[in-house]
């Protein structure tokens, strides 16, 4: 008897290690373990995502003619009691598994299988467009590795927005440029405001998995009462076509803005379903390209949608597979500040972080300027520990998984990996969050102010992020001018502004 073991964020019909089974002599196994839910404290969203997705998923096997043994949470403290129980049930032979996605699993399993006595076999993961070996080929022995390279290759491998002739869709590459409209843009463009996504009503097998999870994680944090995502499928797709029919169009250039109204704005939430296997990249990318196609939305946004898939998703993914473990312990900054304790409840006098943090706190979402230009980029300027950092990302958000999380923190947000990634640190002060968001006018300090009781903690502190990493700063060419306008200010402005920031670090921290 072989069995297929499919783990929680790989459920998709077209997983390889299904492949070439025979359904009369095979068992898909599917495991909740307590374990796993604990090791860290998972938003109750979450956790509420994940199993109610397999529930769902277990259902869509036994209807694809799969016989599944699938063991619940009260059953199973960790997966090596649950794979031995299911062994010895069942007389398997063979175990099958898509490579997991972490690297912690991957290193357990030829464990768990001698201690099951079991024959193993590891199937190549099939969810993403890139292969790990595929990445680390094009990567090399690269010291830096730039994201707009990797795009373009996929883009022309998979045909993706390419004229026949090999040149890119519209004659360009990058329509970044058009994406990055400011909130006074927006409001001169009479405020567009996208639909609300379709309702999600749980249906009586997500009710039960929302009422466990608040009765058996009950200091994890968030709320599981008010659920709202796709746990299965045939949804997930109606909520990819919601998008593309009705924020697709404006997702390119309101892409950067950020209002307290309307968190989600013309974003796609799909990383909850993509991140699971419910739906697919290709898919994703591929019926937005129809849209463009079709006239029914502009190439800017169509690009940046693509962009983020075929370029960020998977480059992020490959970095974390080429780089390994150590790299989630990089700390290039030498950054030693704890994290604030009032990230876990949002009660901080500065607005733009109050009402990010209200609402990962809440729902487990906030879009990607959010995360990386106000939660990363105040984590960044005030020097809090990487390790810290990740723990917190982690824990909170409902699609963070441990190869998605590492290059965005360490790399993107934090600068850890000392530019590997990016060019420059993601770093900016209060300009450019009253430039890109409504939260300035809500804040008692003031973006523009550099000192006295109003001035603005990012712009402090960012000039003293600057101060502190001038000598590291001053070679490098997107940061030299930057450098040289602080160096060029007079002592007692410095002065001042230094002790400002301090006078931050001490009583917002
Ligand atoms: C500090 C930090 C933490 C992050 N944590 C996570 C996380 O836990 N899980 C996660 O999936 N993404 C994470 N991201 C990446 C990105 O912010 C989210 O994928 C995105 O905000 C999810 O919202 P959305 O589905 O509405 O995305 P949209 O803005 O609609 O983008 C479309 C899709 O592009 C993909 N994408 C875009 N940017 C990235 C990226 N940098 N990395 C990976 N995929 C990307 C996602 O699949 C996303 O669904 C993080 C980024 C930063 C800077
Ligand atoms: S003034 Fe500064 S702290 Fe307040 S919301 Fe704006 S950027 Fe944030």
């Amino acid at each position: 008897m072989t069995t297929v073991w499919i783990l929680g964020d790989q459920l998709t019909l077209e997983n390889a290690a299904l492949a070439g089974c025979d359904p009369g002599n095979t068992r898909v196994l599917l495991i909740e373990s307590r374990a796993r839910a604990v090791h860290r404290r998972h938003h109750r969203r979450k956790l509420v995502l994940v199993y109610a997705a397999m529930r769902h998923f277990a259902a869509d096997l036994q209807e694809a003619g799969w016989t599944v043994d699938y063991q619940r949470l009260d059953q199973t403290p960790v997966f090596g009691d649950a794979l031995r129980r299911h062994v010895r049930a069942f007389r398997t032979e063979r175990l099958r598994i898509l490579e997991p996605s972490d690297f912690a699993t991957r290193h357990a399993l030829p464990q768990w299988a001698r201690d099951v006595g079991v024959v193993l076999d590891v199937v190549p993961n099939n969810l993403f467009l890139v292969g790990r070996d595929e990445f680390r080929d094009w990567a090399g022995a690269s010291r830096r590795l730039r994201m707009e390279h990797h795009y373009r290759r996929v883009r022309s491998r998979l045909g993706v927005l390419m004229e026949s002739d090999g040149s890119p869709a519209g004659g360009t590459w990058n329509l970044d440029s058009e994406n990055r409209r400011t909130v006074s843009e927006w409001r001169r463009d009479g405020c567009p405001r996208p639909p609300a996504a379709p309702p999600m009503t749980p249906d009586p097998v997500t009710r039960e998995v929302i009422e466990m999870v608040d009765r058996e994680f009950p200091d994890h944090p968030g709320r599981a009462e008010g659920f709202d995502l796709p746990v299965d499928r045939a949804a997930s797709l109606r909520w990819l076509d919601h998008f593309l029919d009705h924020r697709l169009p404006k997702f390119g250039p309101y892409e950067d803005l950020m209002l307290s109204e309307d968190p989600v704005l013309f974003h796609s939430r799909l990383t909850p379903m993509l991140n699971l296997g419910l739906l697919r990249p290709l898919e994703c990318v591929q019926a937005a390209e129809r849209r463009y196609r079709e006239g029914r939305a502009p190439l800017a946004s169509v690009e940046g949608f693509v962009r983020q898939i075929v370029g960020w998703r998977e480059f992020i993914h490959g970095v974390y597979w080429l780089r390994g473990p150590d790299y989630l312990a990089s700390n290039a900054l030498d950054a030693r500040r704890p994290l604030p304790r009032w990230f876990w409840t949002g009660d901080t006098p500065m607005n733009c972080l109050a009402q990010c943090l209200r609402q990962v706190l809440d729902t487990g979402y906030n879009h990607h300027i959010q995360r990386l230009m106000v939660l990363g980029n105040f984590l960044l300027l005030a020097g809090v520990r990487p390790d810290e950092a990740l723990d917190w990302f982690n824990e909170l958000y409902v699609d963070a998984h441990d190869w998605v999380m590492a290059a965005n923190v360490v790399g993107m947000a934090l600068h850890a990996d000392g530019g590997f990634m990016a060019t420059k640190p993601y770093a900016a002060g209060g300009a450019y969050i009253a430039r890109m968001s409504d939260y300035c006018r809500g804040c008692r300090f003031r973006p523009t102010e550099r000192s006295g009781p109003g001035a603005c903690p990012f712009t402090l502190l960012y000039w003293d992020f600057i101060a502190r990493h001038a000598a590291r700063f001053a070679s490098n060419p997107r940061m030299a001018a930057i450098v040289r306008s602080w160096t060029h200010r007079s002592e007692s402005d410095r002065r001042s502004v230094l002790d400002g920031a301090a006078r931050v670090l001490e009583t917002l921290l």
